[in-house]
């Protein structure tokens, strides 16, 4: 029974009522009076029918404890709280790691940066310098930590240029697991290296020595990413065919670079899709621009040749925007999740393995030097003991 039903029946009983009132003949009340009963009846029954819907209400949330709504709680705590990720880049310098970072997060982190000439850089060792910023978009806070390391590689000798890279990751697990064991855990802040983009040349015939050893010795420590550099100077189908060779060499040397998660079987086509896509674009090929360029009527950050432009985030042009979106939008919390539970655990358990070993080695150490110094109290008794045996023999 609709709302417009009911008005035209409404209508049409005013038309009655005029009409009977024109007549006046008293042979038509009784049928009146039945129209007006049927609509009281269904106005009865509607009435009914929503209080019954009311209390089935009233009972369902009787039955409703109200957990349903934990989401929502962790939501405002998470974003009253604000998130902090910080992204750790190498890679020999001049592949562009600073101006994709500044594409990556649209700002200008190395604004105060010093580029070293080639007499300073072939005897620098690597050194580790932080940028922080806060971002916020839409009420959501971020404290983006970028780690960079220059110097990487660019040595005359490069032997062992990636030890100052994991020991800075090992310190930052160090002072967190400082932090977590003291007696104030409330403001630890979380300086945990969660993702790692590692700058592979596009000039060289797949990964270089360097690039096997470094990313050997980061793999147990962080979640490596690895990335093409300058895509721009490779054809299709030379990305494709460096991508493959990349891959296969990380294979060969037993690389183990950040593995995306795998979907859930009721996840929707449109996800998996996205997700195959991801796995099948390793290493990103990437391009970086600190500029923006016009090109029929629209700007966009791009880079200007003679033979063209180049948009960074045009997914034919590069994988800028599927990495984007894979640390901002989609993979950013497991990411973290990862290093939490395991890179950080293998480093914590270590630690712990290590604490153990010292402790038994301590007890043992003064077990021996206890025995020791009672020692000679013991082997005088036992000469006691035989002297006097000796003399009553
Ligand atoms: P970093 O030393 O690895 O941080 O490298 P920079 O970001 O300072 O870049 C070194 C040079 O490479 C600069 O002249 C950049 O303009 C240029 N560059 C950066 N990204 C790209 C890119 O994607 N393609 C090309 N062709 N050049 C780039």
């Amino acid at each position: 029974f609709s709302g417009r039903d009911w008005e035209t029946s409404q209508d049409r009983g005013e038309r009655r009522t005029e009409q009977s009132t024109e007549r006046a003949t008293p042979g038509c009340w009784p049928s009146r009076q039945i129209y007006i009963s049927v609509f009281h009846l269904i106005h009865l029954q509607t009435a009914c029918f929503m209080s019954r819907l009311l209390s089935s209400l009233q009972d369902m949330d009787r039955e409703y404890v109200g957990f349903a709504t934990l989401p929502n709680q962790v939501h405002r705590k998470s974003v009253k709280k604000g998130f902090a990720f910080t992204l750790m880049v190498a890679g020999e310098s001049g592949l562009g790691k600073s101006t994709l970072v500044n594409s990556l997060y649209l700002t200008d982190l190395y604004n105060n940066r010093k580029v070293l000439n080639a007499e300073e850089r072939i005897v620098q060792t690597v050194f580790i310098t932080k940028h922080t910023v806060g971002i916020e978009e839409k009420g959501v806070r971020l404290r983006l930590s970028i780690v960079d390391t220059p110097g990487f590689g660019d040595a005359v000798n490069n032997t062992e240029s990636w030890k100052e890279i994991e020991d800075y990751i090992d310190q930052q697990f160090e002072q967190y697991f400082r932090d977590e064991s003291g007696l104030n855990r409330k403001n630890i802040q979380d300086n945990r290296v969660h993702c790692c983009l590692y700058f592979i040349s596009p000039f060289g015939h797949g990964l270089r020595p360097l690039d096997v050893e470094c990313m050997r010795a980061l793999h147990d420590k962080v979640n490596i990413v690895p990335v093409l550099a300058k895509a721009d100077s490779l054809t299709p189908t030379e990305v494709r065919r460096k991508k493959m060779k990349i891959r296969e060499e990380m294979e060969k040397f037993g690389i183990n670079i950040y593995q995306f998660p795998d979907c859930d079987f009721d996840e929707d086509e449109e996800f998996k899709q996205q997700e195959q896509l991801l796995k099948d674009s390793i290493p990103f090929a990437v391009i970086g621009s600190n500029i923006q360029v016009e090109s029929k009527g629209r700007k966009f950050r791009g880079r200007l040749y003679p033979w063209g432009v180049v948009e960074v985030e045009d997914p034919a042009h590069s994988d800028f925007l599927l990495l984007r979106n894979m640390l901002v939008k989609t993979h950013m919390q497991d990411l973290k999740d990862v290093t939490r539970e395991t890179h950080y655990e293998n480093y914590r358990a270590q630690c712990i393995q290590n604490m153990t070993r010292m402790v038994v080695q301590e007890r043992k150490r003064r077990l021996v030097l206890h025995t020791h110094t009672h020692t000679p109290t013991h082997t005088h008794r036992i000469d006691v003991h035989r002297t006097t045996q000796t003399h009553t023999h």
